[in-house]
């Protein structure tokens, strides 16, 4: 018996606005590495600001070279149980959606519907002019067979992955719907993220603040952990196969006969 398992069972069981909040943790079961992690992103490469992409030609070509090394990581990367867990709760009514900082898009391939995208996504490339918006696949294979940052059909203006880069707003309305998500929460559940980056982090902040139970799944410490109600440093994807199959029967499903 896992008496912390049960706990986020028995609290997922009885919530009413459930909301789940990711970060890069969640996907490094599906091979994409995360940020910080020792061999992540950053012990590689150094992250262009989004100032510097829009006036420096030489970053542009940078930011595309990386980008066309880190699509290959999540191109063919599949969803693991904790995505698949996630969708299978919101179909069945458990939880209101998730808000992620994830780019890979993995959490709509494994099926959930309700995502809010705070750092938008690495699957679609955008005129940074008129908006557009592109397959990234095809604009990175136009940008290997020219070497040449692809513009926009449209307009001819500058494009760049949709995602939001350092120095780059985040999008507003999705922000505030985020923000309302959590500060109607009654259980916030923050996985896989060391919860540094604002405001995404800022979230599960408003959340208990709001009245909600906080939750933080991490291997790591997080700055919040003395915040939360529950704290399991361990992997993800194990601990949430655990609390799914401690879940009392979804509403609305057919109730099993108790008779012996
Ligand atoms: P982060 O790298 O800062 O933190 C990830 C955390 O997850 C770490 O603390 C790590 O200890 C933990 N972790 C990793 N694998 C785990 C596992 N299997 N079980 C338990 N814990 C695990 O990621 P973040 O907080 O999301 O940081 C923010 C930025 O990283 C975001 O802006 C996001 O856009 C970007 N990012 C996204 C991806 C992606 O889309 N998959 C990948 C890398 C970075
Ligand atoms: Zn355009």
């Amino acid at each position: 018996m896992d008496a912390d398992l049960e706990r986020i069972a028995e609290w997922l069981g009885r919530a009413e606005r459930c909301v789940v909040f990711t970060g890069a943790g969640v996907s490094t079961e599906s091979g994409i590495p995360d940020f910080r992690s020792a061999g992540g992103v950053w012990s590689r490469t150094k992250p262009i600001l989004f100032d510097e992409y829009c006036r420096d030609s030489q970053a542009q070509i940078e930011y595309w070279r990386q980008r066309a090394e880190t699509h290959l990581q999540f191109a063919d990367a599949e969803p693991n149980s904790a995505h698949r867990a996630f969708a299978r709760w919101e179909a069945e009514g458990r939880i209101r959606g998730v808000i992620t900082q994830n780019i890979d898009g993995l959490h709509q391939i494994a099926g959930s519907r309700q995502v809010l995208e705070l750092h938008g996504t690495a699957r679609k490339v955008g005129c940074l002019d008129c908006g557009t918006l592109y397959d990234a696949q095809a604009m990175l294979a136009r940008f290997q067979q020219t070497q040449a940052v692809p513009r926009c059909d449209r307009c001819g203006g500058l494009t760049k992955h949709a995602t939001i880069s350092f120095g780059q707003a985040l999008p507003v309305d999705v922000l505030r719907q985020a923000m309302s998500w959590s500060r109607e929460a009654d259980l916030f559940l923050a996985i896989g993220s060391s919860l540094v980056v604002t405001p995404a982090a800022d979230l599960p902040v408003l959340a208990k603040e709001s009245g909600a139970r906080l939750v933080i799944i991490n291997r790591e410490p997080t700055p919040l952990d003395s915040l939360a109600d529950l704290v399991l440093r361990r992997a993800i994807g194990a601990c949430l196969e655990g609390v799914d199959s401690l879940l009392p029967a979804a509403p609305g499903a057919t109730v099993r006969s108790e008779a012996s």
